[in-house]
């Protein structure tokens, strides 16, 4: 039976308690462990997907096909761990769940209560898969005094009080302010959000402390007496140049050991950190930088696209390069000449994306890669887009466009190279979807083969001829087209088993330009990066001539 960790936060948001579970995951893996992460967020949207990524940053994908928070792409990228549906549930999801069966009348006509049937909810999904695993870690989101939060605090109280003394472990993860003034470390903020946590029944094991530069040992007892915890479970967590140096730092400050101690595990295995001392050395010491231009629409916020910043990342470990993105909005290429903008740059990425803002100017992006010979990666829209710009400029096609964009302005403007699927093949069955289906949950999603063309670029990149790859997307490229863009150079070099739906385009004549329907980033890890970043990092390195 699984051991049970529970991660709040307090003080402030955004002071990763993702990261921060993710890195533990790491830690008990390098001691030997089994783990899986889960996250529940307090939240009333029932699932991420239909939430905008300026919002919420990028929804991540898990191979069956959940539309999930992303800090569950932390989990997968430092644990190795493939995220499930049942490892990320919002107030949302339970609310809809206790609801749908009181209308079944599962219930039998009794009052329903938050406390005892949405905290029972609560605890049946962090129960799923208990037996699977040696360590289940549970990331409550938000702040704890947030109001919708209590729920979900609730059920882990009464989580921890059912099961066996020392089988569930609560860490809190707090802020250490540093007042500049006084030239000093604040702990009152923390002693508050662990009052507050102790108000409604939660005494935190571990502290985790935010901040700058290292914590005195002065505050560090300090915290120990006032919130009452070992002062060896008090752990600094200082800020970081890479998120992957985190599972090194919180060992040295010994989170794992004091994890194990609260757990009364002894003697502790032996932690084996080979795979993340290699992947600070080659963060750290890089031999050289590549620019990368990314053009998409959601510009402003990066975590709209964690993921391909961190697969982006990866590819230049796997290289021993440095690559500095440089995200550009599409949109400037639809006024103006986008050469001015991209020559400076090694490799151009064009990202997924929804709606027609900003398409006209991918497209010119993928032209200009094209045309120039400049390395380029295309996903899901950025393929779809790069299918367009060839069958415009290449197969004679000047209109053809995205059904996708029709759709949106309720006309018909485009020749649909694009086309909206409504029916397709899932491992055994048929998915089948109407036009005006609700927003949420009505792509293809999640993880589905692709045969790879022998002698491709992509069979020599991937090493094989048979991939699995996560999806997220309503529309697909019309094989209608595949003779008229293969006689001029872009080939379909990955298809469905099927054979009916593209998977991935590549130009033949060309240093590296590749589309791909999927999402490739989202299945990448520091210790093992993807293939098509590794290498389209080693595309663009050779074309800065850094070799
Ligand atoms: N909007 C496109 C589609 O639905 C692409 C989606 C994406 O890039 N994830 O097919």
């Amino acid at each position: 039976m699984a051991r049970f960790i529970f991660i709040t936060g307090g003080v402030v948001s955004s002071l990763g308690k993702g990261l921060a579970s993710a890195a533990l995951g790491a830690l008990l893996q390098a001691r030997g462990y089994t783990v899986r992460l889960r996250k529940l967020d307090p939240y009333l949207n029932v699932d991420p997907g239909t939430m905008s990524p300026f919002e919420h940053g990028e929804v991540f994908v898990t191979d069956d096909g959940a539309e999930t928070d992303l800090d569950l792409g932390h989990y997968e990228r430092f644990t190795g761990v493939a995220a499930r549906k049942t490892d990320s549930v919002s107030s949302g999801r339970i609310y809809s769940n206790v609801l749908e069966r009181e209308r079944r009348g599962d219930y039998l006509g009794k009052t329903i209560q938050v406390i005892p049937h949405v905290t029972n909810e609560i605890k049946d999904f962090i129960r799923i898969g208990e037996d699977e695993v040696d360590f289940m870690l549970c990331e409550i989101g938000g702040t704890v005094g947030d109001i919708e939060g209590l729920p979900f605090f609730e059920a882990i109280r009464q989580f921890a009080q059912e099961k066996p003394h020392g089988q569930c472990l609560f860490m809190h993860l707090t802020l250490l302010p540093f007042i500049k003034a006084s030239g000093e470390l604040k702990t009152k903020p923390t002693q508050h959000s662990v009052k507050e946590l102790r108000s409604i029944g939660l005494a935190p094991d571990i502290l985790v402390c935010r901040s700058e530069g290292p914590i005195p040992l002065k505050e560090r007892e300090k915290l120990a007496l006032f919130c009452n915890v070992r002062p060896d479970a008090v752990i600094a967590a200082q800020d970081l140049a890479s998120i992957y140096e985190a599972p090194l730092a919180y060992h040295r400050e010994g989170l794992d050991q004091a994890v194990l101690d609260a757990f009364a595990i002894s003697p502790a295995p032996r932690p084996d950190l080979n795979r993340w001392e290699d992947v600070a050395d080659r963060i750290n010491n890089p031999e050289g930088e590549v620019r990368v231009a990314i053009v998409g629409k959601y510009t402003q916020l990066e975590d709209a696209y964690k993921s391909i910043a961190e697969a982006l990342t990866h590819g230049g470990m796997a290289n021993r390069v440095k690559v500095k993105a440089d995200w550009i909005d599409a949109e400037i290429f639809e006024r103006e000449d986008p050469a001015p903008y991209l020559e400076d740059f090694d490799a151009i990425l064009v990202p997924g994306g929804f709606g027609e803002r900003g398409t006209e100017g991918k497209i010119k992006a993928a032209e200009f890669a094209r045309t120039r010979k400049v390395p380029y990666l295309g996903i899901c829209l950025g393929m779809q887009m790069a299918v367009i710009e060839a069958a415009r400029h290449l197969a004679d096609l000047g209109d053809a466009g995205s059904e996708e964009f029709d759709h949106e302005a309720g006309k018909k403007r485009f020749t649909p190279v694009v086309y909206h699927l409504k029916e397709w093949v899932q491992g055994n069955y048929k998915v089948t979807r109407s036009a005006d289906d609700d927003k949420g949950g009505t792509m293809r999603l999640g993880a589905y083969d692709a045969v790879l063309a022998e002698g491709s670029r992509v069979a020599e990149v991937y090493g094989s001829t048979a991939i699995e790859e996560r999806h997220r997307h309503r529309y697909e490229v019309d094989i209608k087209y595949r003779e008229a863009l293969e006689t001029q150079g872009l080939m379909f070099s990955g298809m469905s088993p099927d054979g009916r739906l593209p998977e991935i385009v590549e130009v033949k004549d060309h240093p590296w330009f590749i589309g791909v329907q999927f999402h490739p980033e989202l299945k990448s890890k520091p210790f093992e990066p993807h293939p098509l970043f590794r290498d389209f990092i080693r595309a663009a390195k050779e074309n800065s001539r850094l070799v």
